[in-house]
């Protein structure tokens, strides 16, 4: 079943075109990836996935229904999420309540006047917090978390609206290869464990390898190659631009 379809969406900022005419679908239950150098014009596709940016042309379907242009907020109800390249924590409250807030944001129409605030969300928080493996600092002040462990909890706040397609953008970004694989492999379970689809962004094509099941390059806002990892990895255009950009 196609749970996302893009059609020819452009955007530009002044001169600049950071999204050329990009068509791209993906199934229910997928786990891919959009790779492409700084620049490439990535945050910008989810931006505008997300309503964070308006398209100048060009249609977004989810699940079949249009929501070209919609705000942030209607489309997170519909169940999109995203995870920001940069941070979306509140840095000064606890990993816990960081958690909570996003959970109790999404079941803010059953909130219940009579119940204590402190119990509200209390399991769906510690079990979020234990899926992304962040029960042992769940009261320590965001602020003080690892780098590695903020992004974590940044997916944790990400699933606590309950998606059902989930965008990560650059989710490894500054992180120790160890920490990289860590994460990719918890991006991995949520994929099979949890049926999320998932799309994430990476600039490091070695990252993707071994995660993504479908890759799709972009450069300089349009789509320029797309396949499995081998196809995309023997893709001469593909390898000009990574070879280009390491020369
Ligand atoms: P990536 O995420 O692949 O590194 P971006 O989507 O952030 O790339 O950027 C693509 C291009 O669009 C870049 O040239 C960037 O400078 C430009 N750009 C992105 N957002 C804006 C904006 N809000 N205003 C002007 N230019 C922007
Ligand atoms: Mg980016």
């Amino acid at each position: 079943m196609v749970i996302l379809k893009v059609e020819h969406l452009n955007k530009a900022f002044g001169g600049l075109v950071a999204t050329c005419d990009v068509s791209y679908e993906m199934q229910t239950g997928e786990l891919s990836a959009i790779i492409g150098p700084n620049g490439a014009g990535k945050s910008t596709f989810f931006n505008l996935l997300t309503g964070y940016h308006r398209a100048d042309s060009g249609r977004v379907l989810f699940q079949g229904q249009d929501i070209s242009n919609w705000p942030p907020h209607r489309i997170s109800r519909l169940g999109i999420a995203r995870a920001f390249q940069v941070s979306n924590i509140y840095l000064a409250l606890t990993t816990y309540e960081n958690v909570r807030q996003a959970i109790l944001a999404q079941q803010k129409r059953t909130l219940n006047f009579f119940t204590p605030a402190h119990r509200l969300a209390k399991k769906e928080t510690a079990e979020l917090l234990e899926v992304a493996g962040l029960s042992q600092h769940a009261y320590m002040i965001a602020g003080n978390l690892s780098q590695g462990d903020k992004k974590r909890l940044e997916l944790a706040i990400a699933l606590g609206s309950k998606p059902e397609l989930l965008f990560l953008d650059e989710p490894t970004a500054g992180m120790s290869g160890e920490e990289t694989h860590e994460t990719m492999g918890l991006v991995k379970r949520l994929n099979q464990e949890m049926s999320l689809t998932i799309l994430f962004t990476e600039h490091d094509m070695s990252v993707v390898f071994g995660y993504a099941k479908r890759l799709t390059v972009l450069h300089q806002g349009a789509i320029i190659a797309e396949g499995s990892p081998e196809e995309v990895r023997s893709n001469e255009t593909a390898q000009k631009i990574y070879l280009g950009e390491e020369a």
